[in-house]
């Protein structure tokens, strides 16, 4: 397993880099396309994969004129069909475009043209999709925490068979990037001097919420995320720390940190975004306004540095920075995490897909905020004996802890528990 360091491919490219990004029409999409705006000259946009947002998709079509774009979601698909927009955007100046569906994704992905893919679908629906890009050898800005999560393990051994090198795009990863020596390779703490990767949290919206009214917290609630702007899945995942949880996974397998050597701060300022503490008790930090623009522009540009569009972080303008250790009774989901930490392969996995399901039926009603908590819990008692060989049986797991934890939500007839 090698944690890429090597420089991107087209580093010091003369023609612009043609762009493939996938989730284009979400958070991560849309601040990548804001960066790649304002480099024309360094960023060509390729290709855009979106689910069903297909308003947002049309105005991204007029903007940045891609070869090729992907509609993911079937429904959304014809209905981009049925609607003439192909014909509409041509109309309007746009040159001739392909329009693909989902099948066509994993081939797209691996196009010749395509020099670097921003992954950036939520959820485990990343994984195929970011996966063939990394097989193919392209420069992967990796924002998919899931796939990682759910597949760490195949997706490092497809970067090291292709070469491709895989750059986080995550705040907290990116944070750690900049601070590891640039000739860290995974898995050499001790060689480095390395002690802790800290990951920082916010603590979300409910960091000093009395605990006993954590039970009533609706989904309106819990997406209103103090310091970010974010999609409504990664935003609950905030509040629960189930997004801290993924992010353990993802520093486990991308930095191949052993789990004693990761820990959780809460930092409510989101202003220290991670660090690293080495041996000789130098601790090295990254930081930055909290706009997810700062570490794509990061990986985009790397080994260069380029604008983002970030405002600019000053100082004497902050108040005091703070920094506590969470809580485990507050925030139960990050215990979980540490404890599927000891066996990464299968417990996170299981942790993720259940979060999933969970995090669904909370938004849509048909539970409470605890109950997501619960259903996790369950998953892993439930799972802990299973075994992950190879990438099938890691989407067996992840298609069978599903069904559990439907069913499991099923069993208590869709009523909240609290
Ligand atoms: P989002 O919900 O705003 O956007 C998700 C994108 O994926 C949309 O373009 C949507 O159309 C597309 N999509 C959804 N389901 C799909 C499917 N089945 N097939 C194809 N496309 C599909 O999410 P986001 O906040 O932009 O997060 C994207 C990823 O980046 C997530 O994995 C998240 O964990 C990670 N991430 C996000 C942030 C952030 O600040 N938003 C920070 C770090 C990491
Ligand atoms: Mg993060």
């Amino acid at each position: 397993m090698s944690h890429s360091r090597q420089q991107p491919v087209c580093s010091a490219h003369a023609k612009p880099r043609q762009l493939l990004v996938l989730g284009s029409t979400g958070s991560i999409g849309v601040n990548t396309l804001d960066v790649a705006a304002r480099h024309p000259d360094k960023f060509q946009v390729f290709g855009l994969v979106a689910g069903s947002n297909i308003a947002r998709l049309r105005e991204q079509v007029l903007q940045f004129r891609p070869r090729c774009i992907v509609v993911c979601n079937a429904q959304a698909f014809q209905q981009w069909d049925a609607q003439g927009m192909t014909q509409a955007l041509q109309n309007e100046g746009v040159p001739p475009f392909e329009v693909l569906q989902q099948a066509d994704l994993p081939a797209v992905c691996a196009l010749s043209e395509i020099d670097c893919v921003m992954a950036a679908i939520v959820g485990s629906a990343g994984l195929v999709p970011t996966l063939a890009a990394i097989q193919a050898g392209k420069t992967v800005f990796l924002a998919n925490k899931e796939s990682l999560v759910l597949a760490g393990r195949f997706m490092l051994q497809a970067a090291q068979r292709s070469g491709a090198c895989l750059m986080p795009v995550d705040s907290e990863h990116n944070a750690i990037y900049q601070c590891l020596p640039a000739s860290f390779q995974a898995g050499e703490y001790q060689a480095q001097g390395i002690r802790r990767l800290v990951l920082t949290a916010s603590g979300g919206p409910f960091n000093r919420m009395p605990l006993g009214e954590l039970k009533s917290v609706t989904p309106e609630q819990a997406v209103a995320h103090p310091n970010w702007v974010m999609g409504k899945k990664i935003s609950v995942d905030s509040a629960t720390m189930a997004n801290k949880s993924l992010e353990l996974f993802e520093a486990y397998w991308l930095f191949g940190c052993p789990a004693h050597s990761l820990d959780v701060l809460i930092h409510p300022q989101s202003i220290v975004h991670s660090m690293v503490e080495y041996l000789d008790g130098s601790v090295l930090a990254q930081m930055g306004m909290p706009d997810m623009r700062t570490p794509i522009a990061h990986v985009m540009g790397f080994p260069q540095r380029m604008e983002s569009g970030s405002p600019r972080l000053d100082l004497t303008q902050l108040g005091a920075l703070e920094f506590e250790a969470p809580d485990l009774q507050r925030f139960p989901m990050l215990g979980l995490a540490f404890e599927a930490l000891k066996q990464p392969s299968v417990l996170a996995p299981v942790f993720n897909a259940a979060n999933e399901e969970a995090v669904q039926a909370f938004l849509a009603g048909k539970m409470g905020y605890l109950d997501i908590y619960r259903t996790v819990q369950n998953a892993m008692d439930s799972f802990a004996g299973a075994t992950v060989q190879c990438l099938e049986s890691a989407f067996a797991l992840d298609a069978q802890v599903r069904q559990h934890a439907r069913t499991h939500l099923h069993a208590k007839g869709g009523a909240s528990l609290c």
